[in-house]
């Protein structure tokens, strides 16, 4: 199965494969878009249409306003399109931080130069693959300007990127951009589902819907820290309409690093839309948290939809101080006294 695995992201597949087949193909991509929505997989499946010995086409129905379009596609059989699978091709190289939230260092740039000065050595072009592209050092990003610049013949570069605001203007100005969307609720369930068969679709629908069309974070959900997660947003509300005295023995109790903060801030939010969801229409069947729906009608006999639709107000904004490094534990803090402030 060559490009058709890429779910949800046809807008993206159309602008690059109509380049390649019109002999357009620019030799540097910015794929830009959330975390965990095919960018990567896109940028290894080109690389693989681009290497691949056999040679397919897909055909793109037509959608979104746009005619069916024929693309280059790859076999997935052919020894090149194998070994770009297995991260063993020597013509394509991703580059990435070392540690999880270092930076691209200009020693890796340099070795870059290196490695592209010589043509393809077995397939027919040379890709490289740039994870996190917007966390490299400024060294490291001028240096990387100058393969920008004046890349040798057949070298292609995709900078796969989901904060493209923090790029460099200067690689931004000789890269083109490729924007790709969050998935839409329907193929986050295909493809879970495809995941996870053992998982009830109940569950897999509240993951879906709580995942903002991410599938890393869809799957960051699903681990045995799902169901107790589930039990700390009901802990951390109850914390919260008793007093500060609970909200600070919890956060002692529970894991409080960035990611798990990050995903009960998700989880709470959803919280609050659903019990004020309940409150209003006393409709069951749409509730996202579906697992926790007799904690969800409890509360909502407590506490009115208008002010659970506060909540859900005030949390979004405390989740990008979690992205902007914050301590998560403050965060929390911070969350608790503003709404208690609202008086809510
Ligand atoms: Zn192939």
């Amino acid at each position: 199965m060559g490009l058709a695995r890429i779910r949800g992201q046809n807008r993206a597949l159309r602008a690059v494969g109509l380049a390649m087949e019109q002999n357009r193909f620019h030799h540097a991509y910015r794929f830009e878009g959330p975390e965990g929505v095919g960018k990567e997989l896109t940028a290894l499946s080109i690389a693989k249409v681009l290497n691949c010995r056999e040679g397919r086409t897909l055909v793109l129905e037509a959608g979104d306003g746009q005619d069916a379009v024929t693309l280059p596609d790859f076999c997935g059989e052919c020894i090149s399109c194998r070994k770009i699978e297995s991260g063993n091709h020597p013509d394509v190289q991703t580059l990435t931080t070392v540690k999880k939230k270092a930076a691209i260092s200009i020693k890796q740039v340099r070795e870059l130069h290196g490695y592209i000065m010589y043509p393809p050595s077995e397939g027919k072009a040379k890709v490289i693959i740039v994870r996190n592209a917007d966390r490299v050092t400024e060294e490291a990003a001028n240096a990387f300007l100058k393969l920008l610049e004046e890349p040798p013949a057949r070298t292609h570069f995709f900078l796969v990127t989901a904060r493209p605001h923090r790029l460099l203007p200067t690689i931004t100005s000789r890269s083109v951009p490729v924007r790709f969307s969050p998935l839409d609720p329907a193929d986050m369930m295909t493809i879970l589902g495809g995941l996870l068969p053992d998982e009830p679709p109940e569950q897999i629908e509240s993951i879906a819907a709580m995942s903002g069309g991410s599938m890393e974070a869809a799957l960051a959900h699903v681990s045995e820290e799902w169901s107790q997660a589930l039990e700390q947003v009901v802990a951390l509300d109850r914390a919260f309409a008793g007093g500060v005295h609970g909200v600070v023995q919890l956060l002692d109790e529970i894991p409080i690093g960035r990611q798990e903060v990050g995903r009960l801030l998700s989880l709470l939010e959803m919280w609050y839309r659903d019990v004020a969801y309940l409150g209003v229409t006393g409709d069951r069947q749409g509730l996202m948290l579906k697992a926790l729906e007799d904690d969800v009608a409890r509360r909502s006999e407590t506490l009115s939809p208008g002010m659970a639709s506060t909540m859900t107000l005030r949390i979004p904004e405390h989740r990008a101080l979690l992205e902007n490094y914050v301590n998560p534990r403050m965060v929390i803090e911070r969350l608790y006294m503003q709404l208690k402030s609202e008086d809510v």
